[in-house]
């Protein structure tokens, strides 16, 4: 497009989407699958990172264009909705866009394509859920963790690894779920039910487990200082006199609600340590925020500011452990709501950070399994069944709109090609045999077209087609693109 046009129409409007949407799915194609490869990121500052993932690729794609900021709305809301699935949500909006587009080359238009492809995706939805293979809620987290942490390099602790996600999904929200790495062996992984933090007790002699009422505060735990130099002992002895007055009233209050753990979020004087200790009182210090708002959420407990002004409805109640390990860590386990911590030991920073996002991942699937535990066949298998099931139902009279739907099923299969071109293989006989036979997956590792063990939530197959479909519509709806102002002017404060 010259600088000049501001507006794009028809055809030339088309091929403006067809090619961006063509473009991004291009760049995500090379690393679907456990054999999909890395891309490195760079960006202009010269930093760098090594990824397979979609969804961050996809925004790093994303620039000022308004189609590629669609497409990255999309990855994104898919990862969101189902935690997984963006790769191939692209690369089939990509092909049924790149569809679209000939069957407008060979005369047809949106409108019957539109029906065609809706005709097609009610067809393909009905597939899958024939297809669906119910479990037991733990199995099918279990399974599907398993596929999420395979091909990674988390892979050679995938079977511990993928039954503290299921574990953990079946306890708690993923939001509520807390992946944990510090150095040491991927071996020794385990889940925790409750908040971990890595804090040991604040003084020595604190108990080792309490339970009952706890308070989270926000301030210091010390009195007020006073920003004074003074030379006189009497004002000195007068200061300390006025910061104990003030201690001992916090005190009064902790004792008169039977306080039993004191989760700081920044330091403690040790006039208050003290003081919680000979009253066998659990004390912490220096918490991460992030952390004090999940202790908050799972032991029902506000974070207050002031200790002088507390009462009971701000206590949450909790059992609290401290645990000696080669790092000291506590264990926060509320009565409010559930959450769990999976201890993830890596031997290196690297390692920590890519364990960290397989099994962010797998821990999204294993719940969506919990929620809805329908699992189907991955590996390319659930697309050629789906393909199979669209050209075996009655055709559509209208000539434009079955041709749309025809094509529909072929770009089913554009997944399983992919697999089969990550591995190497070939990628027409590997659509004749799974076509032959849609039971049957791509086998990355042996180059082959076999029975595979490799499940997926149903949930995050019909997500991603579903939005495939919605979002390719509404692109092939758009008849010009106007290069306008910012909308904001346009619409006001109101446009998003
Ligand atoms: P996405 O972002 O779409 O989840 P992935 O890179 O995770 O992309 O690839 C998912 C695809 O890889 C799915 O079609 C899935 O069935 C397939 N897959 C996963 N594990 C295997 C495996 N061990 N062998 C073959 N295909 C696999
Ligand atoms: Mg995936």
């Amino acid at each position: 497009m010259d600088e000049d046009s501001k507006i794009i129409r028809g055809r030339d409007a088309q091929r403006m989407i067809v090619d961006t949407a063509w473009n991004m799915a291009e760049a995500v194609r090379a690393t679907l699958g456990p054999r999909g490869m890395d891309m490195m990121l760079v960006d202009r500052m010269g930093n760098h990172v090594l990824t397979n993932d979609g969804a961050s690729i996809i925004k790093a794609l994303e620039t000022r264009d308004p189609i590629a900021k669609i497409l990255s709305e999309v990855a994104k809301s898919q990862e969101q909705n189902a935690f997984d699935g963006t790769t191939t949500c692209i690369i089939q909006i990509g092909e049924l866009l790149r569809r679209a587009d000939q069957l407008i080359n060979d005369g047809s238009y949106p409108n019957a394509i539109i029906k065609g492809y809706r005709i097609a995706l009610a067809q393909a939805l009905e597939a899958a859920k024939a297809n669906a293979i119910p479990m037991e809620p733990i199995d099918a987290a279990r399974k599907v963790a398993t596929t999420a942490i395979t091909g990674k390099s988390a892979e050679d602790f995938v079977e511990n690894l993928a039954e503290l996600c299921a574990r953990a999904a079946y306890i708690a929200e993923p939001s509520e779920i807390k992946l944990l790495t510090f150095p040491g062996s991927a071996d020794d992984a385990e889940l925790i039910e409750g908040v971990v933090i890595l804090k040991g007790a604040v003084a020595q002699g604190m108990p080792e487990e309490v339970e009952g009422p706890v308070l989270l505060m926000e301030a210091e735990f010390s009195p007020p200082s006073a920003n004074v130099t003074i030379a006189d002992p009497r004002k000195i002895a007068e200061i300390t006199e006025i910061q104990n007055l003030f201690l001992q009233n916090r005190f009064d209050k902790i004792k008169e609600l039977g306080i039993k753990a004191v989760f700081c979020q920044k330091g403690m004087d040790s006039r208050a340590s003290q003081f919680l200790r000979k009253q066998g009182i659990l004390g912490f210090k220096n918490i991460r925020r992030s952390d004090m708002q999940r202790i908050a959420a799972a032991t029902g407990a506000q974070v207050i500011t002031d200790l002088g002004d507390i009462n009971e409805e701000d206590l949450g109640n909790a059992k609290v452990s401290t645990h000696k390990a080669a790092n000291a860590y506590a264990v926060i386990e509320g009565e409010s709501s559930k959450a769990a911590t999976i201890l993830i030991p890596a031997p290196t920073e690297q390692a920590a950070e890519e364990f960290q996002r397989a099994l962010e991942d797998a821990v999204g699937v294993a719940y969506l399994c919990v929620k809805e535990p329908f699992v189907v066949c991955g590996a390319g298998s659930i697309q050629a069944t789906m393909a199979q099931h669209i050209k075996s139902q009655k055709p559509e009279s209208n000539p434009k709109v079955e041709a749309s739907r025809l094509a529909f099923a072929e770009s089913l299969m554009i997944i399983p090609q992919t697999l089969a071109e990550s591995a190497g293989m070939d990628k027409m006989d590997a659509t004749v045999k799974l076509s032959a036979n849609p039971s049957l997956g791509v086998d990355v590792n042996e180059m082959e077209i076999k029975e595979m063990e490799v499940y997926e939530p149903l949930a995050v197959v019909k997500s991603a087609l579903s939005s495939a479909v919605e979002n390719g519509v509404s692109l092939l709806r758009t008849h010009s693109i106007v290069m306008a102002k910012p909308i904001q002017e346009i619409f006001g404060e109101r446009a998003d």
